[in-house]
């Protein structure tokens, strides 16, 4: 169990630019922002700028437009679109990525291996696409070979436990989940998992609220947090894992419902009412908690007074 009190609470609203933010972003932002809030802490604005292939510009301008349409604030962070490009993009920090993973490579040379493996080949095999039998890394190519990924040799059995806020002691099997999965892709930039980890650990967050269908990624980060150096920091984050939310009626939505979402809540929805009534939902608080953000807050104050978050769901 968590006291919000017990540790100083550092945490990120983390949206990504390659589509307009759906009712899950929105629901995941306010979450957060209420928890941090409640507990007195610092909320920082991580804009996932890594994959500019799907990059563009009207997304990216949603993410603020979103952010406002809540009403919710953050304490760093890049103020608008430029901003961001100028001082917060992830860009301007592969090198330092790139840093990390050398050193890793050279720390423990026995994890890290190249991979040439295509999708097609893949596919042959009869494994996954996007998992690696291991079949590269006992042919030992050089990790310097052109157009080869690095993935992470995940051990068989490789179990991560997670001590979790909202739904308590998880363990994952990260063999069976990811595999050796990818820490930098073919044209040499870092991969999602790494520059995460080290994005967390660079703004001292302490504490990560992402939905359930996130947990094999928070095992993989938590595995590789042990073997990049410098990065063992992030094995004190907390973590709070929310049901991915839920219609009035209880009913879950599909992953293709949140999909569909092709313009994004702000201009679906006709207020931000119907996020802060699944965000009540989720936490189990009468419809009429769900006014406003205000009342919202208010209401989780009141519940949660001397109490835990973890307690509540
Ligand atoms: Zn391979």
């Amino acid at each position: 169990m968590w006291q919000l009190s017990s540790i100083p609470v550092v945490s990120r609203l983390a949206p990504t630019p390659s589509g307009f933010l759906h009712l899950g972003n929105a629901v995941n932002f306010t979450l957060t922002w209420l928890l941090t809030r409640q507990a007195g802490g610092t909320l920082h604005l991580r804009i996932d700028d890594l994959d500019r292939a799907r990059f563009r510009p009207a997304y990216l301008e949603n993410i603020f437009r979103t952010l406002e349409w809540l009403g919710l604030d953050y304490d760093y962070g890049p103020t608008g679109p430029a901003d961001f490009e100028r001082n917060f993009s992830q860009q301007h920090r592969l090198p330092e990525y790139e840093a990390t993973l050398q050193a890793a490579r050279l720390a423990h040379p026995r994890v890290f291996y190249a991979c040439g493996c295509s999708r097609t080949e893949l596919a042959r095999q009869g494994v996954l696409a996007g998992s690696c039998p291991g079949t590269c890394r006992h042919a030992a190519l050089t990790l310097s070979a052109p157009k080869a990924a690095w993935r992470a040799h995940v051990p068989s059995g490789s179990i991560v436990t997670i001590q979790d806020m909202a739904q308590g002691l998880v363990q994952i099997d990260l063999t069976a989940e990811l595999g050796n999965f990818v820490v930098r892709k073919k044209d040499g930039v870092a991969a999602y998992q790494v520059a995460s980890v080290l994005d967390d650990v660079r703004l001292g967050v302490t504490c990560v609220v992402r939905g359930l269908d996130l947990l094999p990624s928070t095992a993989a980060q938590l595995w590789l947090a042990s073997q990049l150096p410098g990065q063992e920091g992030f094995r004190q984050v907390q973590f709070y894992h929310h049901a991915l939310f839920t219609t009035s009626s209880g009913e879950k939505l599909s992953k293709s419902t949140q999909a569909s979402s092709q313009r994004g809540i702000v201009e679906e929805a006709d207020s931000p009412q119907v996020v802060y009534e699944a965000v009540a939902h989720l936490l189990g608080l009468p419809e009429q908690a769900a006014t406003s953000l205000s009342v919202l807050r208010e209401r989780i104050a009141q519940r949660h007074n001397g109490d835990t978050w973890a307690s509540s769901v």
